[in-house]
């Protein structure tokens, strides 16, 4: 019997599309961005949507191994995968708690957010034993989740509540925090504003002699180019991964590479003639007889059917186009140009092959959306392939 686990890991029967995972660039990386805040400052590696799709336990393991103090996630599913893989670090959770779920998280030290007082109390109400370590959310901006400034009252209505969580049975304040929602972009006034606020409220917080152990708001874009917003933590996400947060921040001196390549094999190659119709719809009618290669990807891997007639690809260090209409699981691209093209030959959908490379950002580009959605929307049916070029052996 073979069982998917022996495929994943021992990698004898790997399917020919695979997602490579370099946990020693992810290693370095992690190092990198710890040395972009002092010494002091803790450092939370976000895990959240299996890790950016790069898969949330080896990352988690990995980000710990150098030096990550805490991890968060998004779903109380997340936190329970960590806490089955035997990973005991501290885990924030920053989505929403269901009451039924409280004593399990207090039970497995997984901090919830709370983000208004209704839930505050009923968390309080439904805990008996241990106590539920918790991090206030405040939205100074972001318009998402948390605790809604009120500068109308000089924020006496939110120092209000946070004091009420605060004074609930059951629940211990570890931290407070916010979340900056235009960081990565270049003009840095509305971040700074957010951090104003913040820190206003800490200061107002502390005048009534409550100050939470814990204060953070810095995202990757905030790590890199706001020092101000580094407080007690900071919570990079898709900069561990080597991308950077938008087109609008500079990654190129922090030594950040990329951890993540997507790799597949030619299955089929066929001579067409001219005004031959390729894939569903036959949006593709060749123009000239010209060779169309057959690769195992489609939609329901995360590749995006927004490929379809412009997404390109990799084959013996040339580029190829996609062609036709991406399919739940094949895609097909014209090799006309590249000579000797075969079965077997390895294509790269995402990384680099001799000298050109396709990156997420590309992939972005031509599919319409940002590269945090290009490797949080793989799919699992993708194998995951663990490397680990910092000391050459595959974990
Ligand atoms: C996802 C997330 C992060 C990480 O953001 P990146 O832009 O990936 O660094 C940090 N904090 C919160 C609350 C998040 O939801």
């Amino acid at each position: 019997m073979i069982s998917p686990g022996d495929i994943d890991r021992g990698g004898r029967l790997l399917p020919q599309t695979t997602v490579d995972v370099d946990l020693g660039v992810l290693a370095r990386n992690v190092r990198a961005l710890k040395g972009l805040a002092s010494g002091s400052t803790r450092f939370m590696a976000v895990v959240k949507a299996n890790a950016y799709g790069h898969g949330a336990v080896p990352v988690a393991k990995t980000a710990l191994a150098n030096g990550a103090d805490f991890l968060a996630v998004a779903r109380i599913s997340e936190a329970v995968t960590l806490r089955q893989a035997g990973i005991d670090a501290p885990v924030l959770l920053f989505g929403d708690v269901l009451p039924d779920q409280a004593a399990y998280m207090a039970a497995n030290d997984i901090r919830a957010t709370i983000t208004d007082i209704e839930t505050a109390r009923t968390l309080s109400a439904g805990l008996s034993q241990q106590p539920l370590k918790v991090h206030i959310k405040i939205d100074t901006g972001m318009g998402r989740l948390g605790f809604v400034h009120s500068p109308h009252d000089g924020n006496a209505r939110l120092i209000e509540d946070i004091l009420a969580v605060h004074a609930l049975d059951g629940l211990d304040v570890e931290g407070i925090y916010t979340h900056l929602s235009k960081a990565d972009e270049r003009d840095k006034t509305h971040a700074r504003e957010q951090i104003r606020q913040f820190r206003q409220l800490l200061g107002q917080l502390a005048e009534k002699g409550f100050a939470p152990k814990l204060r953070h708001a810095a995202n990757s874009a905030g790590l890199i180019e706001l020092p101000e917003s580094h407080f007690d933590m900071v919570r990079p996400g898709i900069a561990l991964y080597g991308l950077r947060p938008s087109p609008e921040v500079d990654i190129s001196k922090t030594g950040l590479e990329p951890v993540m390549r997507i790799r597949s094999k030619i299955i089929q190659v066929k001579q067409v003639p001219k005004g031959f119709g390729v894939s569903y719809g036959a949006t593709h009618v060749t123009p000239s007889p010209t060779t169309i290669a057959t690769i195992p990807i489609g939609y329901a891997d995360g590749y995006s059917r927004q490929h379809s007639n412009c997404g390109i690809m990799l084959v013996r260090g040339q580029k190829a186009g996609v062609v036709g209409r991406v399919c739940m699981d094949f895609t097909m691209i014209d090799v006309g140009h590249i000579a000797g093209a075969a079965p077997g030959d390895e294509v790269v959908i995402m990384g680099v092959q001799e000298k050109e490379e396709i990156s997420a950002d590309i992939i972005a580009e031509l599919t319409n959306t940002i590269n945090y959605e290009v490797t949080a929307g793989l799919t699992g049916r993708m194998p995951r392939r663990y490397l680990n070029t910092e000391n050459s052996h595959d974990i």
